[in-house]
């Protein structure tokens, strides 16, 4: 029995499932979790000191690597003065400032504890704002665990929400709409039905919760037009794409503006730590300068913001280096994966954005919807990424995530693992 296998074993007995966030156990690919005992770099270390090259990144906010030793200096040094105040400090002010530098269209910005509560809040924003009940997701698209995004297409494309989770009352779902992604007729059909009463659109502009799909040609122009024709705010989630398809985010990159923005992990450098902003009219609804309430006694906490700080103003004072870095190597990394599977004659499909990527075991040119992800072929996934874990590559656990790379990663790693994925391939 390895370490890891033991640890899952005994984590059961006192943690439900033995791990504190779904996905960690495993369940979408079968077998026991890897136990964590450090990471430095781009590698992880398990429980008993073996060595993976790490795609997974936090999910995410490692772009710079696993305890880039800038960021842990300032954690360092924030330490000594205190854990948290919980009143306001001259860093909220510079991270404030930051991210609106970065991503212009936040105007205003807030500081939570994690993306949950920056979807949530924005959402409740946007209801506030604009005195709307409905909201509008993208099936596939996951946004946090808040009740009203933990709804799910119902049978047929266009439906009125139903819960996806028990715990999810009906009255609340019922306000949730779930559209198809890349598929603006389907939107454009609910807000002919509903669009006196929606919100909003929440959207991950490159979804990144059904594996990595980017938005196809006009999906994001489209969007920004339904919303300006109903006077519905548009919300892109970045929680991952934020800093990470570019440094201005998915907005940057795809050059459309949203209304409300919401950030997560990234900003903290991979300590918990969220946000919400976009325009100045919009925010000032908030707390205390508006009646839409939100709160935190943790929000800004000065050790997450001076890991934050250090995090920003590393990717954007080298940010041309940086994310011509981290897209070169996931180019290589997939174009890798795409001529060993050719080789070993595996169908297999790639996306990329920025330091983001995905592959489908499927036969499809490309992959742009959640349909075409989910009918991709589990089995040898599940295999690949077994024999991935062998061979010391560290993927998400899951068909239904996207892939990330970091400035940590050396070519070596990245020809290593290509190297490794042409004799997993040659095993399938
Ligand atoms: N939005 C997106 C796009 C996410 O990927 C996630 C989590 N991966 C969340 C929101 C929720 O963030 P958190 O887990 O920090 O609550």
């Amino acid at each position: 029995m390895t370490r890891s296998e033991q640890l899952f074993a005994k984590a059961q007995q006192s943690i439900p499932g033995g791990v504190n966030s779904p996905v960690r156990a495993f369940k979408g690919v079968g077998g026991d979790p890897l136990f964590v005992s450090k990471a430095d770099g781009a590698y992880l270390y398990d429980a008993d000191d073996k060595a993976y090259i790490d795609y997974v990144g936090s999910w995410g906010p490692m772009i710079l690597g696993h305890n880039n030793p800038i960021i842990r200096e300032a954690v360092h040094k924030a330490v000594d003065n205190g854990l948290s105040y919980g009143a306001p400090t001259e860093n909220e002010i510079v991270m404030a400032e930051l991210v609106k530098k970065l991503v212009p269209s936040m105007e205003k910005v807030r500081m939570v504890n994690s993306g949950t509560e920056a979807t949530m809040t924005a959402i409740r924003l946007a209801r506030g704002y604009t005195k709307k009940n409905k909201l509008l997701k993208f099936e596939g698209c996951y946004h946090g665990h808040a009740d009203s995004l933990l709804v799910k297409a119902g049978s047929g494309m266009l439906t009125l929400g139903e819960p996806s989770s028990p715990g999810v009352p009906e009255d609340v779902a019922k306000h949730t709409l779930t559209a198809t992604f890349n598929d603006l007729d389907s939107v454009k059909a609910l807000f002919q039905e509903f669009g006196d009463d929606i919100a909003c659109i929440i959207v991950e502009p490159v979804a990144g919760n059904m594996n990595c799909i980017p938005p196809v040609d006009g999906f994001l122009e489209g969007l920004r037009a339904i919303c300006d024709e109903y006077q519905a705010v548009l919300i892109f989630d970045e929680v991952m794409t934020g800093f990470r398809v570019s440094l201005g985010g998915a907005q940057a990159h795809y050059n459309i503006c949203p209304d409300l923005t919401t950030l997560g992990k990234v900003i903290g450098g991979g300590m918990p730590v969220g946000a919400f902003g976009g325009k100045a009219e919009i925010m000032a609804c908030i707390a205390p300068e508006g009646p839409v309430y939100q709160a935190g006694t943790l929000s800004g906490n000065p050790i997450a913001m001076a890991a934050g700080i250090a995090a920003l103003t590393e990717l954007s004072t080298n940010q041309e280096s940086i994310y011509q870095d981290i897209t070169a190597k996931a180019e290589k990394l997939v174009t890798g994966f795409k001529a060993q599977a050719d080789k070993a004659g595996v169908a297999l499909t790639t996306n990329q954005v920025g330091g983001m990527f995905g592959f489908f075991f499927s036969t499809d040119e490309k992959i742009t919807g959640y349909k075409q992800a989910t009918q991709c072929n589990m089995e040898q996934f599940q295999k690949f990424y077994h024999l991935m874990l062998e061979e010391g590559v560290y993927l998400a656990p899951s068909a239904y995530e996207a892939g990330f790379t970091s400035t940590a990663h050396s070519d070596e790693d990245i020809n290593n693992t290509i190297a490794a994925a042409g004799r997993a391939f040659a095993k399938l």
